[in-house]
């Protein structure tokens, strides 16, 4: 069915059910002119919106419809996430092309209502209107967190531990499979597909790092290499990584090959990875390891003076600067 066959008003009251997956804070949801939410009292209250356009951050020939919805909404949850926080609603609008196709909306919206069942995140209400030139979806979520309880950025202190979520590269490189095209035909490409185009948030880590006293966190969306000069920028230090300690998974390795790449680059320099990188005290980060997560994490370095800048050890041993190349939409 065409989008045109039902309208504005009709896609809306298509989307609207089974939207609300923690009612308890839901006072107005779908259907007025604005929700109306109950903050929990002494919480502080966490915004981001992250947009994603058409041929910018994604083609339509490499995502199924969910997992673009999916996907738009993990990256929201992420950044929550990275805060220390716990994601509670989302607001969503849609620029929509003439002609695309109502199924596809729909699968937009079951993608994003999969990953807001399972986080008991509530999408609230949004915008939808046509659009002259390819899909722009936009999601601002809302959290909240425990004022102690924050992470920024700006904490890490020297001696910390620097740690890792996960594995990282594997979205950059499940991007070069997509675009390849012929992804199918290797055994090894499924899980790097699927980091690029449904990643999971650690909202769970992210908590417990809130908990425990990470001293400072961070997403990674644009490449390990990016996020920790954030972290050292907004700290006022310096951070060593050694290349030997970043964790790569064994398919990036045979995925490196076929583009005739370095492994650890799509590492340092990929994106979209969405695991965290924090810094932690050596006590906490002990304490950390004691908890059960589905994911694991790996410490790939320290925190050390500002003077010494962001650096790299790589496996021969060599030190170098480590630059933020990871992407930047306006190079
Ligand atoms: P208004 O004209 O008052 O801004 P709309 O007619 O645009 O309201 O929207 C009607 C209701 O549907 C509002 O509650 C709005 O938040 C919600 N809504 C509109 N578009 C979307 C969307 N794409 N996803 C979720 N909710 C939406
Ligand atoms: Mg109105």
């Amino acid at each position: 069915m065409q989008l045109k066959e039902v309208g504005e008003f009709g896609l809306i009251d298509l989307l609207k059910d089974n939207t609300i997956f923690d009612s308890s804070s839901v006072v107005v949801g779908i259907g007025d002119d604005a929700a109306v939410v109950l903050p929990a009292p002494r919480q502080l209250q966490l915004l981001t919106a992250d947009m994603l356009v058409e041929n910018v951050h994604f083609k339509l020939s490499t995502t199924a419809p969910w997992q673009l919805g999916y996907k738009a909404m993990a990256v929201n949850l992420s950044d929550i996430a990275a805060m220390g926080g716990i994601p509670k609603h989302a607001v969503v609008s849609i620029a929509i092309p003439q002609q695309l196709e109502l199924e596809f909306i729909k699968g937009l919206y079951e993608g994003m209502k999969e990953i807001c069942r399972e986080f008991s995140v509530n999408i609230i209400g949004g915008d939808t209107v046509s659009s002259p030139h390819g899909l722009v979806i936009n999601v601002t979520v809302a959290g909240e967190v425990e004022a102690a309880n924050l992470v920024r950025r700006s904490g890490a202190q020297l001696g910390d531990l620097v740690v890792v979520t996960g594995t990282i590269g594997n979205s950059a490189a499940g991007l070069d499979l997509l675009t390849r095209g012929n992804w199918e035909d290797y055994s090894f490409a499924w899980p790097l597909v699927t980091a690029h185009l449904t990643p999971r948030p650690q909202v769970k880590v992210g908590r417990a790092l809130a908990e425990i006293g990470a001293t400072s966190m961070d997403d990674i969306s644009d490449g390990l290499a990016s996020e920790a000069n954030e972290i050292a920028d907004a700290s006022g230090v310096g951070i060593v990584i050694r290349e030997s300690d970043i964790p790569l998974a064994p398919q990036l390795y045979e995925a490196a090959a076929l583009f005739d790449k370095k492994p650890v680059d799509y590492a340092l320099y990929g994106g979209e990875d969405f695991q965290l990188l924090f810094t932690i005290g050596p006590e906490q980060y002990q304490r950390l390891t004691e908890l059960d997560f589905d994911i694991k994490l790996t410490v790939i370095g320290e925190v050390i003076d500002k003077q010494a800048g962001v650096l790299l050890i790589d496996k021969e041993g060599r030190t170098t600067t480590l630059k933020p190349h990871g992407y930047n939409h306006f190079r």
